[in-house]
Parts: C-alpha cells; structure tokens; sequence
C-alpha cells in the first residue's frame, strides 16, 4: 500500500508528466486552452502528440484511440496503432497533432436520431483537452467530443461541456455582483456507485441477464434484504479482493476511489469516489463502470450495473453530488458565516430550487430509462415525483423569508438578506431525508435518481443548463438594480415564495406524498415514454437555446433515441422472455410433471395410490397450462406493436410490461413446486448468496 502515490495517475498523461515532458511554451500554451477552452494552434499539437506518445509507448503503448461517449450508455473507442511505415518494410512509431486533434470515425452505426443522414456517415471526434489521456489496455486514449459533418452534437460530453460553460459564465456575473472576480466558475460532481456482484458461473446459466442485464424469472429467495445484515456488513473475502484490485486500477487512472462498502440488498455494494470537476467525474465514472465488470472477470464474477437486476431486494442507483466552485477554491453552495456571504449563498441556493422546479420534467427525463424505470418510485429509490429537500434549519430560514417573520432560533430577528447572518446549517450526514431525489447535504446537493449504468453526464446538463438559466435571470435584474440589497431580498423572497411548492422534507416513499405532490401541481411521470415526451416541450427549448446547448434539433432527435431504446429495451425483454419460457421454464415443468406421473402410473400398477403425486401432477399441469396462456398472450402482445416511435414506447409500457409481468408470476410460483434438479437456471437464493 505505501506504493499508492506513486502509483496514482500513473497512467495518466496529467499535469505533471507534462509539465515534466513538454517545452515551456508548448506547456503554458497547452495550460492556457485547458482553462480557457480556446483552440490549439497545430504546430503546438504536434508537440504535444509526439510527447504524448513518446510517454504512452514508454509505457507499453501500441495503440491510440479517440476515447468518446455517443448517445448509447456506453463509451465508444477504435484502436489505431502508432504504426507508420518507413522504407525498407520497417515502422516507426508517430502519433502527428492532427490524429490528436480530430478523428473521423464512421459515424453511420451510433445513434443520431436523424440528425446525421446514413450516406452522410463522417462524424468527427474532437480531443477535449480538459480531460487528460489515459493508458488502458495498452491503448493511449483520448478523451473527446463526438459531433457529425454539420457540427450536431452527438455524444453526451459535448453537451455537457456547454453547460459547465452555461453555468460559469452566469456565476461569474453574479459574483461580479458581490464584489467578486472569478476566472472560471466550476461544477463538481462527486457520483457515488452502486452495483451487484454475482459468479460468473451462475450468470452463465441466465440468459435474461446475458441478454437483458436483469432476471426477467425468479421468485424471491427465502432470504432477502430484510434482516438488514448487508448494509456496511463485513465483505466477503472474494469481493474484497475485487475491491483491492479495482482501487488500484481505479487509482492508476487518477480516479479517486475513496469508499467501497455493502450496500442494503445482498450482493451490492457501492463505489464513492472523491469529488472533481463534472467532465472529469463524468470521464472516471464511465471508467469505472468499464473497469468494474472487467475486473470482476478476473475474480470469477460479474458485475451487474442493471438498475434492477433482481425483483423485491433494492435496485442500484447513482447518487450524483453536484455543487459549484470558483477557481479559488471557494464552494458556492457553502452558507458561509457573514451576512454577506449568506445573502450570496441563499441567492444561489434559490437558483437552485427555482431550476429544480421549472425544469422538473428535465431532471426526471434525464433518469428516465427502462431500468430505472423499475427504480423510481419503488419504496427504494426516489420517486418519480421531483423535489427539493434543504433540512429543517434552512426550510425554517426560507419560510421566514417567505413571510417575512422573524426567524425564530436564538431570538434572531428576521431574516434580512445581506444584513442577518444565518444559523449555522448543520452538515451532518446521519439524519438526512434518505427519500428525497434532489437533497442539499450541507455545502451541496445530492441528486439521487440516476440509475447505476446511466452516464452522469445526462443529469449534469440538466442541473447545470437550467441552474445557468436562472443565474442569468437574476443577473440581469440585479445588474439593473439601484439598490442591490433591496432588490436582492425582493427578488429571493419573491422566488422562494414561487417555488417553495417544489420544497418537501417528509417522507418521499409515501402515498401521502404521492397525493400532496399532486396538489402542489408537481409533475408525476412514473414511465420514460411519459416523460420523455414533455423533452421537446417549448420552455425546455427555449431554455436550451438561450444557454446555447443543445438546438431543438438535436433535442428531438434525444427524444427519438431514448424513446427508441426504451421500446427496443423492452422488446428485447419480451423476446427473451419467450425464449426462456419456451426453451427452459415451460420444457422444465412438464418434463418434472411426466415424471411425477409415470411414477403415479407406475404405483398404480402395483395397487398403490400415489396421492401426494398426483395432486402435485395436477397442480403442475393446471399451473403449466396457465403460463401457456400467459404465453400466447405476451406472443400476441408483442406481435401488436404499433408503427410510430412515439407510440411504440408507451404501447411497451402500457400493454407488453404488463403481458410480461403476468407471465412471470405464474412462471415464478411453478419455480416454487417444481423440484430444484429439474429447475433451469440458478434461482435468486443462488444468485444473491454465494461464496
Ligand atoms: P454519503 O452521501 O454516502 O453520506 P458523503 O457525504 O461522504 O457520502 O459524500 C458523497 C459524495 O459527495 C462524495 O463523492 C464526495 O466527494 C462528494 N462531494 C463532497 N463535496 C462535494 C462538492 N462540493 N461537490 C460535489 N461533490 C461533493
Ligand atoms: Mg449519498
């Protein structure tokens, strides 16, 4: 372990092996583009390809490759070696600044939603310079941004790249306000993630989660999660050695892998990382989704990052902590102790809760898949209702600016933005409202909704385009104002009071709240279709289009993927489901109920009544002749499916889950009466309890 440090970022071309392997000049010029985002003059990269290779194939490098994240879950690369032919049928090794720079892979096999036509296939990959290039499998790779011919975005850095821009050039101003001058106002996100470890073995033998990620059959093991006795429980030797093994590939990398602990079903478990800028936590957590199923190869298991790979223990999330810092360090969602810094804290905090209430169906959609799906909602993760929760101390600072009473705590008098300090806000992390989506945890929120294999970079736009778009709001009235203290309570007690129906500290699990929501005129969309259809909504492309992100183009052209993912996701759920039921479940049960009753003919033939047998043979072939029926149905189902996107998504939702789910029930009583020898796969207590 005392080989940490230096083993740390090992394979990372970051700032001190530049520093180290870079002219001066090249160095600062390479500094200047990283802060600034501005464009790189080519003679500088070619310097910095060449160093960048030299380091890689010192390190055993043969390859490079334009590292990108397209519209898929996952992130995409095509290996190039270094290769470069010289006379005499020799090679050298040459990596020039234009490869660095710009790649052209065929773009006509990634999603685009319409935005590239298929003859026109080029797509570019842009190096991003912001993130650093790492080794992995002797690969050098170069983390980039993905765009077609036209220049429409499409990949999920990009975006997300527009929106840390959105939200510091907004910041900036407001801080100018407070007296303030900032370079660069950063967003942090530290993402917290959850995931089931299973043997390899076992997975093997279920081609719903070959082929789904999730079971799709199985009744629930007589143990699950109820005794409580996973959560932070000791781990099991084989999955602490996965661990040790995972932090220090995690840890090569630069990823700062900080906690490893069980999570509350049996067989999860949960990664939190220390918390860094939004596109390098973005780049890391896509790394370390990558790394953890690749390391669980080598210790005989595989890693599950389903959001709900198994019915009635917990599915898995990701707990996206975002907050916004200047580049002196300074955390903007950190109350602070004078007056003036908490009167430039409640003016960001209500950025917040306003953003989180106009854009309640941008949030919602950007966790909206068919995974998570089963999530939301569940007595297990957030609902599908969002709001806010801010503590009991800071709900009792904003009701009393509300209503301009005093606030009450230590005879204080009312809460005067600017001129009265707040109460300190306590930071603890014991007590906090574990049911809330989106909860401010002392100096940041955490948003908990995003499913265990989503890409953060989604719900990043989302929180940082439409934070940006109120900063810019109250910016433009408070750069007007005569009297800034004046006009700034004015304008925070006249937001909160707006929004404060998107503020809710009670239990988020319950039906009470479900109903309240309602009430309140807060949005419910439990499904991904519902949701993803408020996406194109005028507000939200409007919105985008005032921050410069994303143009109603490439918005709908988002839609139509997810949609189609949605309905293609589901679609292959039910085909899989046939399939098991065909082949596996429905051959099972009567192979084990024929036995039965040969033995009770065999019986018979010697004067014995086999009793027992027969009401089992009965039973079986009764429930057997059900799931056939079950079956037709979902066949029928699945040959239904209307033409449009549109429609397809929701007839998924509405007619073939459910088809799916009535086959399953009977499908996982029979598993209950059919003898574990004849049964065709490994069942839940198999699954969840191994050694
Ligand atoms: P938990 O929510 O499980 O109690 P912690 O409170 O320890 O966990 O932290 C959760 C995550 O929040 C960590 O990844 C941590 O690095 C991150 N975090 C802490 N401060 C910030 C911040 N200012 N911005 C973004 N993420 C942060
Ligand atoms: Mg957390």
């Amino acid at each position: 372990m005392s080989k940490v440090p230096e083993m740390f970022g090992s394979m990372v071309f970051g700032d001190s092996v530049m520093r180290e392997c870079l002219p001066k000049d090249v160095y600062r010029a390479l500094k200047h583009t990283m802060m600034e985002g501005t464009s790189l003059n080519p003679q500088i990269a070619d310097v910095v390809a060449n160093a960048m290779k030299d380091w890689a194939v010192e390190k055993g490098a043969t390859h490079f490759t334009h590292w990108f994240q397209p519209l898929t879950g996952i992130t995409a690369e095509k290996h190039d070696a270094f290769i470069s032919p010289v006379n005499d049928g020799k090679i050298i090794m040459e990596f020039s600044g234009k490869e660095l720079i710009k790649g052209e892979p065929d773009a006509s096999s990634f999603p685009s939603g319409g935005l590239r036509a298929t003859f026109e296939a080029r797509g570019y990959t842009m190096w991003d310079p912001t993130s650093y290039a790492f080794i992995k499998d002797d690969t050098l790779c170069i983390p980039t941004a993905f765009c077609s011919y036209n220049g429409d975005i499409l990949d999920k850095k990009t975006p997300l790249l527009r929106s840390m821009e959105a939200v510091s050039r907004q910041a900036r101003r407001v801080l100018e306000l407070f007296g303030k001058k900032v370079v660069r106002v950063t967003t942090t996100v530290g993402p917290e993630q959850e995931y089931f470890l299973i043997s390899k073995e076992d997975y093997q033998k279920r081609p719903d989660l070959i082929l789904t990620g999730r079971t799709l059959f199985g009744a629930k093991a007589p143990k699950g999660q109820e005794l409580d006795d996973h959560y932070f429980g000791s781990i099991r030797p084989r999955v602490k050695r996965f661990m040790a093994e995972l932090d220090e590939e995690l840890w090569k990398l630069g990823i700062y892998s900080k906690t490893e602990h069980n999570e509350v079903a049996p067989g999860q478990h949960e990664m939190a990382p220390v918390f860094t800028t939004a596109n390098l936590a973005t780049d890391h957590n896509q790394l370390t989704m990558e790394l953890m199923r690749r390391v669980a190869d080598r210790h005989g298991l595989v890693c599950l990052l389903h959001e709900k790979p198994f019915e009635g223990v917990n599915g898995s999330g990701k707990h996206n902590n975002w907050s916004l810092s200047t580049d002196d360090g300074e955390n903007l969602l950190e109350p602070g102790t004078t007056p003036m810094e908490n009167a430039q804290f409640l003016l960001f905090l209500t950025a917040v809760i306003k953003a989180v209430d106009e854009y309640q169906d941008l949030l919602r959609i950007s966790v909206a898949s068919a995974g998570n799906d089963h999530r939301l909602g569940g007595n297990e993760a957030p609902p599908a209702i969002v709001s806010v929760y801010v503590g009991d101390e800071l709900e009792a600072v904003i009701q009393s600016i509300i209503e301009g009473t005093d606030y009450k705590q230590g005879g204080k008098r009312s809460m005067d933005i600017g001129v009265t300090a707040l109460p300190p806000i306590p930071q603890d992390t014991s007590d906090r409202n574990r049911t809330s989506p989106f909860a401010f945890t002392g100096n940041k929120f955490e948003f908990r909704m995003p499913g265990s294999s989503f890409n953060i970079a989604c719900a990043n736009i989302m929180i940082n385009a439409a934070v940006a778009d109120e900063l810019m709001q109250f910016a433009d009235e408070l750069e007007q104002a005569v009297d800034f203290e004046t006009t700034l309570n004015h304008l925070i007690r006249r937001e909160l009071t707006a929004h404060s129906r998107i503020l809710f500290n009670g239990n988020g699990y319950s039906d009470e709240w479900t109903i309240e929501a309602a009430r309140r005129g807060l949005l419910n969309l439990p499904s991904t279709p519902e949701a993803l259809l408020h996406y194109t909504d005028q507000k939200n492309a409007d919105m985008f289009a005032r921050q410069g992100i994303y143009s109603m183009q490439e918005i709908r052209s988002r839609q139509d993927i997810f949609m189609e993912e949605y309905a293609k996701t589901i679609h292959i759920e039910a085909m899989t489901s046939l399939d098991m039921l065909d082949r596996m479940i429905i051959p099972a049960c009567i192979e084990y109920s024929s036995e039965l009753a040969r033995g009770v003919a065999t019986k018979a033939q010697i004067g014995i009544e086999a009793k027992a047998e027969k009401a089992v043979v009965e039973q079986l072939t009764e429930k057997t002749a059900q799931l056939m029926t079950a079956r037709d149905d979902l066949v029928e189902a699945v040959a239904r499916e209307p033409g449009t996107l549109n429609e397809r998504g929701i007839y998924q939702h509405e007619v073939v889950i459910p088809a799916m789910n009535r086959a399953r029930a009977i499908a996982d009583d029979l598993e209950h009466r059919v003898a574990k020898k004849y049964w065709p796969m490994p069942t839940y207590a198999d699954l969840m309890f191994y050694v």
